[in-house]
């Protein structure tokens, strides 16, 4: 870890600012399109859920206006059918098509208006009236009023054209009389002969069903045959055009007087979507100034007329923006969801590569530790010899002294023609090169380094014998007595130089403690213990202070004074014990110290 923050903080400081710049620019512009992604997928998916919205919104309106678009129209119809006998039957009274047969008395007409009048207000009509062949109002319901139709000549009047050639006629129209708007029901008054009298008209106006339809939000029109509103629920529609007119129309118009001189406006509209047959979405700019609409339109065949609803759009339940913003949601939900597992593959990517890291590092390290180890044994190892080294040179000064005596005895012997005695001289001199040779073959091999991580098989009295070998000079000099107890063989796996490293050290310090003792007495035992080679090395020196039993193993920990002791010795040694899954450890006894070496035990292995 910390070398590879140091490489990141050199790569910083190294790389130029142009560079650093660069790496972020990627990242940014990820970030950046990520975010443009996101913000066009929510503009698209709120767009087509509002569409689709709308869409179900108008449908349902639609519906819903057509409905009672039908409504409308069987109230209107009922009106109308409830009069259309009326005239029928009036025409077939023998009263009426006497009264047109000859000249009427004004007694008669009276009585006629009378009776006119009586029917009319039984019937519920606004009007009635008895028209000649020439048209001419001979009676009217209205006759006390100043706007009487009596006397009046309406033979212009589409409707009763009508009648006169097709026998009844219907007309919706302004009075000119009375200037109120209204239906004009006829029927052809007859003789016996079916000679054509005249006509009995009943008009009919709608001021309660436009009272009753102005209670409704919505815009409900009716339009003649040419296009022109003549019923509207609500002021200024009435007399709008919504057809363009002829100029045979508008002849027709002036002739019939229909709508008398009421002044006709066009309405000016704009689809702006369809809908259906008689739907659509239209801008009107109507009374009100533009607006939106849905329009919705029924055709009434009977009379000729069409039946408009207008729907302010505004009024429109609008469940768009809820869909949309519903849509948004889902979008940023489902976005984010992607995103958080994202993150969450990336973040396990990235655990698992600084997971894999760590191993590297700590393998690296635990290799670079094992080294330094390795150098610290050594170190150790080579530091204990320099310090027995006066020691080992007495051990060898010894046999070159008793060879050099040798050979001058040897040269004397020769002298006198001793060559018997002089040959035995010469084999105790070969004895003692050879143990020379021995131990510094043996120092040779000790100081060598050895592999980390070696585990041959070994017997540990061996390497007990071999210790002992390289402190005998100072076992003998300061007069110790030793006791070896070993069962042998005692197969361990390890490495015999370095456990030989950890037997000097276990002697070394005994020896030492025992340096100011009047008895010095080492035991030494090797015995087998619950698939374990036990190991003492027990001295009747100073023993270890209570306060200190639990650092001798600790490195740099010594008692001794600079020059002699390190501190290394026991650490190093437990150390290498460790590594070879053995056990070290220290006790006082009575008097002075016990070290034990415990170490796995080598199941005896197949001699093949
Ligand atoms: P060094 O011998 O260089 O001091 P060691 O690690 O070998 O380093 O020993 C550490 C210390 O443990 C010694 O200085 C000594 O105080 C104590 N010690 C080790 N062995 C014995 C012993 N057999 N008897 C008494 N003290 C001992």
């Amino acid at each position: 870890m910390a070398e590879l923050s140091v490489q990141a903080e050199h790569s910083m400081i190294s790389a130029p600012l142009i560079a650093k710049s660069a790496m972020r620019l990627p990242r940014f512009s990820r970030l950046f399109t990520i975010s443009l992604v996101i913000i066009a997928g929510a503009v698209l998916v709120a767009y087509a859920a509002v569409r689709q919205a709308e869409r179900y919104a108008l449908r349902e309106a639609g519906a819903l206006s057509e409905e009672q678009l039908h409504l409308y129209a069987r109230n209107l119809q009922t009106l109308i059918d409830r009069y259309r006998s009326l005239p029928a039957v009036l025409a077939l009274d023998p009263a009426m098509s006497e009264s047109l047969s000859g000249p009427l008395s004004a007694e008669a007409q009276q009585q006629l208006n009378l009776k006119l009048e009586q029917l009319n207000r039984a019937a519920g009509s606004s009007t009635l009236e008895l028209l000649d062949h020439t048209g001419l109002a001979v009676a009217a319901s209205n006759w006390r009023l100043p706007t009487s139709y009596v006397g009046h000549n309406y033979g212009f009047r589409p409707y009763f054209l009508q009648t006169r050639t097709q026998g009844a006629g219907r007309f919706y129209a302004i009075g000119v009389t009375t200037g109120i708007p209204g239906y004009f029901l006829s029927q052809a008054v007859t003789a016996n002969d079916g000679s054509f009298l005249g006509a009995i008209v009943v008009k009919l106006e709608f001021p309660e069903l436009e009272h009753s339809w102005s209670q409704q939000p919505d815009t409900i029109l009716v339009s003649d045959a040419r296009g022109i509103v003549f019923i509207a629920n609500q002021p200024g529609w009435r007399y709008r055009i919504l057809e363009s007119l002829t100029p045979e129309d508008h002849a027709e118009l002036e002739e019939t007087r229909q709508y008398n001189r009421q002044s006709l406006f066009p309405l000016r509209y704009q689809s702006v979507r369809t809908l259906a047959q008689n739907q659509r979405l239209t801008r009107i700019n109507g009374p009100h100034g533009p607006q939106d609409f849905l329009w919705t339109s029924l055709p009434l065949t009977d009379e000729g007329w069409t039946l408009h609803l207008l729907r302010d759009r505004s009024r429109l339940p609008n469940s768009a923006q809820t869909a949309g913003l519903a849509a948004v949601g889902a979008w940023l939900a489902l976005v984010f969801a992607m995103l958080f597992l994202q993150q969450r593959r990336r973040l396990a990517r990235e655990r698992q590569r600084s997971r894999d890291e760590l191993e590297r590092l700590v393998e690296a390290r635990t290799a670079d530790l094992r080294t330094a180890q390795d150098g610290l044994i050594q170190a150790a190892k080579l530091a204990a010899l320099g310090q027995m080294s006066a020691a080992l040179a007495h051990e060898l000064n010894q046999p070159l002294t008793a060879q050099r005596m040798q050979l001058a005895s040897v040269r004397l012997l020769l002298d006198q023609q001793r060559h018997d005695e002089a040959r035995q001289s010469l084999g105790r001199i070969d004895e003692l090169l050879s143990r020379m040779a021995a131990l510094t073959g043996h120092l040779k091999t000790y100081a060598r380094k050895t592999p980390a991580g070696l585990r041959e098989p070994l017997d540990l009295a061996c390497v007990v014998d071999k210790s002992f070998e390289l402190l005998a000079p100072r076992v003998q000099n300061e007069k110790v007595e030793v006791s070896l107890r070993m069962s042998r063989p005692a197969k361990v796996r390890g490495d015999a130089i370095r456990l030989e490293q950890v037997l000097v050290n276990l002697l070394r310090n005994a020896l030492d403690a025992m340096a100011d003792t009047s008895t010095r007495q080492l035991d030494i035992a090797l015995a087998p213990e619950r698939g374990r080679w036990l190991l003492t090395v027990t001295d009747s020196g100073s023993g270890i202070a209570e306060d200190h039993l639990s650092q001798v193993f600790d490195p740099f920990f010594t008692t001794k004074p600079v020059g002699e002791g390190l501190g290394l010795g026991l650490a190093v040694s437990y150390a290498i014990v460790h590594e070879l899954g053995g056990e070290l450890t220290v006790e006082n006894i009575a008097q002075g110290a016990r070290f034990t070496l415990a170490l796995p035990m080598v199941i005896e292995e197949d001699p093949t």
